[in-house]
């Protein structure tokens, strides 16, 4: 695998204290805040502290710590935000875009949790 990371991203400047950010829960290894431009009225992005570029690179290459610290903080914010199913919530959408294809704007992996209204089919045709 072949990742190369730019530390000059906006999430790398949020993890470093460069630039603020809405911080809904932070643990060892992950951090949760609340995107800047939200698309539901719950939007929030889970981001792993480790410099991994899309999801893909970060279950390769991420340690057990990392992964297991990711998904537990990412389950404490679908609780946070009260939109788990499981909870009598209305559910929600995890989505984490990757490169060209997936239009990724920022190459620091991160997973959006979007809810708080119906949100439509998952991809728009084209
Ligand atoms: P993506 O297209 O998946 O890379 O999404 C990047 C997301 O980061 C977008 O939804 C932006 O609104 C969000 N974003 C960019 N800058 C910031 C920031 N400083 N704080 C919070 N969210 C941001």
């Amino acid at each position: 695998m072949a990742y190369a990371y730019d530390s000059e991203n906006i999430f790398a400047k949020i993890l470093r204290g460069e630039i603020p950010n809405d911080t809904v829960l932070e643990s060892e290894h992950t951090l949760a805040f609340r995107d800047i431009h939200p698309q539901a009225p719950e939007h929030v992005l889970v981001i792993p502290k480790g410099p991994y570029v899309t999801h893909d690179h970060f279950a390769n290459e991420a340690s057990d710590a990392e992964i297991v610290d990711f998904t537990r903080t990412y389950g404490r914010v679908c609780d946070l935000l009260g939109v788990s199913p499981g909870d009598g919530g209305g559910g929600f959408r995890s989505i984490a875009n990757a490169g060209q294809d997936g239009v990724q704007e920022v190459p620091h992996f991160h997973m959006h949790i979007l809810g708080g209204r119906p949100l439509g089919r998952m991809l728009q045709p084209g």
